[in-house]
């Protein structure tokens, strides 16, 4: 899989983006900031979007996408996400009032958008990827998700502080390739963290252990204004398997 970090932030700012993955060019994993990351030529080509929660960082260019490609796909972009999302989406962003309903534009019979509820646990099969959602410690009973392409598995935990389950199912998946998580706030702000269920440093570092071992640890969703000292304390972990993400569009091959 080639793993392409749109938006690998957990806010907007000039170089900043937030979460968007991009697999292989045609599965995008959350959709902040697609639209504003990504030429429309190579937005239109995208399949399929698995949305984890319905955070507006998560979110957001879901609008945008949507109103760059309406008319020019051959079919909608089919949203996969719990319901809680689903409904999130369709009743407070396109409801006519925020934002058009895109899943009836051009017309209901081609819509721009259709939107699938999908549960924890169970395997959703979506061409050649095999997408297992894992309920995660996030508000909204956000989704991570482990991503399967041929002998490859890549976990993407989205949103989460501290957590279990994820790592459990992960046990039974033989061939993971990397693990793809978050630290929002530096240390001093553990308490907003908490409140938020998000990682800091220190959070992070007592998850390590939980985390199936030796693989490559992508950390992203820092905030924008706490850069500088969450790269220091990032980097106090001391552990080599981690690495920050860019909002670039820099590709990992696993
Ligand atoms: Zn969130
Ligand atoms: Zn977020």
């Amino acid at each position: 899989m080639l793993i392409k970090v749109i938006g690998g932030h957990g806010g907007k700012a000039p170089g900043f983006r937030t979460t968007s993955y991009l697999v292989d060019g045609k599965l995008l994993i959350d959709a902040g900031s697609v639209a504003e990351g990504l030429p429309v030529d190579e937005q239109k080509q995208i399949d399929n979007i698995l949305i984890s929660h319905p955070h507006l960082d998560h979110i957001s260019d879901l609008a945008f996408l949507c109103d760059n490609c309406f008319g020019l796909k051959d079919k909608p972009f089919e949203v996969y996400s719990n319901k809680i999302t689903r409904n999130a989406i369709k009743n407070h962003i396109m409801n006519n009032v925020i934002w058009p309903d895109f899943s009836v534009i051009p017309s209901k019979e081609k819509p721009t958008i259709n939107f699938n509820v999908i549960q924890s646990e169970q395997l959703l099969t979506l061409g050649e990827y095999e997408i297992m959602p894992v309920q995660v410690n996030h508000p909204c009973k956000g989704y991570g998700f482990i991503v399967s392409k041929d002998d490859s598995s890549v976990i993407f935990t989205q949103d989460t502080a501290a957590t279990s389950r994820i790592w459990e199912v992960a046990k039974s998946f033989k061939n993971l390739k990397a693990i793809f998580t978050e630290v929002s706030f530096p240390n001093e702000l553990q308490a907003v963290a908490d409140m938020s269920l998000h990682h800091t440093s220190n959070t992070l570092k007592a998850e390590i252990p939980k985390m199936p071992a030796d693989i490559p640890i992508f950390v992203g969703h820092l905030k924008p204004g706490y850069q500088t000292t969450l790269y220091q304390e990032i980097q106090d972990i001391g552990c080599s398997r981690i690495s920050l993400l860019g909002s670039d569009n820099s590709n990992y091959v696993v």
